[in-house]
């Protein structure tokens, strides 16, 4: 029976010196010292020993039980120890490393343009309306007195959705749309997408406008002066000259443009403003009483000018870029710099 005992725990030992987890060691409690175990069936054999052996042999099944279990408590200590150095070890976090930076979104230069026009305008006291960019050929050219035979319609230029719908090819359909719905005074700046069929360095098929709008009993053309005058003043910085040129529009009488000294010269002449030394900003002019005519207003009680500019052409001047298509072709490496 010693000699038993003995193997078993040479066994038990030698089983447990090569458990590499916590399951291999219990595996080898269970394999040993189980119910149905071999040292279990030692215990079952005390029975046939003569009683003064039965105490002794029983005393040494129990010693080396023991030492068996004491064993197999200190190598469960001892891995499940390692088990959580090493997962401590996995899941450590190096705080000093420097954090994934996120990208930030800016605002596009036209929209930043378009804002800085919508703000200089309602410090003024105009209110902002906007209208559909899918027109119908009424709004955006019987009512605003551009008959059927005039250029701007001309295929070329226009986007025909079919033959009575278009693309609205400016912002001015607003003015009539705002007219119908709302009685004078009004002061209204109408921003929005325009489509025209022109591509090159300066022109792209679609661009923003600004509209704006002033219609109340006495508006004059001084109106019209002191208004954009302190506009771009703001815009382009205080004491920018101006000179105001007569034009033609068929929605103004009399009709006018307006030129800033040039941005990039200062006047002396250079390839934007093609050797003037000024730069053509906007359009402008008295509300013709066509227009008024066919919103209903009475041309003799009411007087009001009309504006319209690109913001596009604007960000160009403001930011010195010479190629009006790098605003949309979303280049993240040009929009990173405004
Ligand atoms: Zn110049």
């Amino acid at each position: 029976m010693r000699e038993e005992l003995h193997r078993l725990r040479e066994d038990a030992f030698n089983s447990l010196k090569e458990a590499r987890s916590a399951e291999d060691v219990l595996a080898v409690r269970k394999k040993y010292l189980g119910r149905k175990g071999p040292i279990a069936s030692l215990i079952k054999e005390l029975g046939k020993y003569p009683p003064d052996e039965r105490r002794e042999a029983g005393a040494e099944i129990n010693r080396v039980k023991r030492e068996i279990e004491d064993e197999i408590e200190a190598l469960l200590d001892e891995l499940r120890l390692r088990e959580r150095e090493e997962r401590l070890k996995k899941e450590k976090i190096d705080v000093t490393l420097p954090g994934r930076s996120i990208p930030f979104g800016r605002l596009h230069p036209v929209t930043r343009v378009l804002e800085e026009v919508e703000g200089i305008f309602t410090s003024m006291g105009f209110d902002i309306a906007e209208g559909p960019e899918i027109e119908t050929d009424y709004y955006n050219f019987e009512a605003l007195n551009i008959p059927k035979n005039h250029p701007a319609r001309d295929m070329q230029d226009t986007f025909y959705v079919s033959s009575d719908v278009v693309l609205r090819t400016h912002t001015s359909p607003v003015q009539i749309r705002v007219m119908e719905t709302q009685s004078p005074p009004l002061r209204v700046i109408a921003p929005g997408a325009v489509y025209r069929r022109d591509s090159d360095l300066t022109h792209t098929p679609m661009f923003h406008q600004v509209e704006g709008f002033m219609v109340d009993e006495r508006v004059t053309f001084g109106d019209l002066k002191g208004v954009l005058s302190a506009f771009l003043q703001r815009l382009f910085g205080e004491g920018t000259p101006l000179r105001f040129r007569p034009s033609f529009f068929p929605f103004t009488e009399p009709s006018a443009e307006v030129d800033i000294r040039c941005v990039m010269c200062k006047g002396t002449g250079c390839r934007v403003c093609k050797e003037t030394g000024w730069l053509e900003i906007l359009g402008c002019g008295m509300i013709h009483p066509e227009v008024f005519r066919s919103v209903g207003y009475d041309c003799e009680k009411y007087t009001g000018f009309a504006f319209g500019l690109g913001i596009e052409r604007i960000a160009m001047l403001k930011y010195g870029i010479d190629d009006i298509r790098l605003f949309f072709e979303n280049d993240i490496r040009f929009l990173r710099q405004f």
